[in-house]
């Protein structure tokens, strides 16, 4: 009986996004931090599963922000900056009390935002940053600054002062397009009418964003892998959840997958943030396997976002 009930079962499609997944900032911070071997000053991404398995290779995590007195307190003489930055200060603090850092801040804020920063000011722009002011990324950004204005949310933006000449608003590379854009409307519409916009979302969170939010326009339900500290993987469930409120499931651990979300459903997507490592995605869709009672055929969406032909079983490579 309980056979044929299982055999009743029609297949389900799992369709992983394409871009699932670490970036190439991600993946640069991890190899400097398992290179070097030295204590972190913070989590170097935002996935509870890569900073646990540093940890088990004996690498410390410490506080962010702590005093570098503690420091040298404790014989640190080198430390590791994770992928989000460190402020300008901090940093020089470092080498002031002698500390060598080793530095994985991702190129896109060394090369590209903060290189934007000291261009916009020397060119008499007022910046305007638009980002979570307590993330460790929009902490370090503005320190590259002289006198950087942080907005997240309208009652922030209210209290801007009035009459700025020549603003520019840049972003938190992990925002949404529509969030920035929603902020940028309200700014004008308030504040400064001819403030200009520059979108700072780096790529891979660009395409992330697009090919979530494709993928939800039409699955029946979406899993989006990462960490919930992490705020790109929490901004893709965000995006899945405008096209699929009641069937978009954000899951750092395929422990949490509930085999009743599988019930019903004929199209599952996958969607993972940029410090989500291919094998959490990878045992995710194991999980399904295991869970689904009937037959399931993994594909991947390719870059044009194209279904490619040819199942893919969670241990082949993507
Ligand atoms: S999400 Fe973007 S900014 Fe962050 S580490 Fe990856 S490439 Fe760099």
């Amino acid at each position: 009986m309980q056979e044929n009930a299982t055999q009743a079962l029609p297949p389900l499609e799992v369709i992983v996004a394409r871009s699932a997944g670490t970036c190439f900032g991600v993946e640069a911070a991890i190899e400097l931090a398992e290179t070097h071997r030295k204590p972190i000053l913070g989590p170097i991404v935002h996935n509870p599963q890569i900073v646990n398995d540093l940890a088990q290779k004996g690498i410390p995590i410490l506080e962010r922000y702590q005093e570098l007195d503690n420091l040298i307190h404790d014989g640190v003489k080198e430390v590791v900056i994770t992928a989000h930055g460190y402020p300008k200060e901090l940093k020089e603090a470092l080498v002031e009390k002698g500390i060598q850092f080793h530095d994985a801040t991702c190129p896109v804020l060394l090369k590209w935002v903060y290189r934007k920063i000291r261009t916009f000011e020397d060119q008499g722009f007022h910046i305007i940053l638009i980002g979570n002011p307590n993330h460790a990324e929009i902490i370090a950004s503005r320190s590259y600054g002289g006198n950087i204005h942080v907005v997240y949310s309208k009652e922030e933006v209210d209290r801007l002062p009035a009459g700025l000449e020549k603003t520019i608003a840049i972003c938190q590379t992990t925002i949404t397009k529509e969030k920035f854009e929603k902020i940028v409307k309200y700014i004008r519409d308030t504040k400064y009418p001819n403030m200009r916009a520059v979108d700072t979302r780096c790529k891979p969170v660009k395409n992330q964003q697009e090919a979530v939010e494709d993928l939800a326009q039409w699955v029946d339900a979406i899993l989006i892998v990462g960490g919930f500290n992490s705020s790109n993987t929490t901004n893709l469930a965000n995006l899945a959840k405008k096209y699929l409120p009641e069937k978009t499931y954000h899951i750092d651990s395929p422990d949490l997958l509930q085999a009743e979300w599988l019930q019903g459903i004929r199209h599952l997507g996958i969607g993972a943030g940029t410090s989500t490592p291919k094998s959490q995605i990878d045992d995710v869709q194991q999980r399904v396997a295991e869970l689904y009672q009937g037959e399931v055929h993994f594909r991947k969406e390719g870059n044009d976002g194209e279904i490619l032909d040819g199942d893919f079983t969670p241990d082949d490579e993507f």
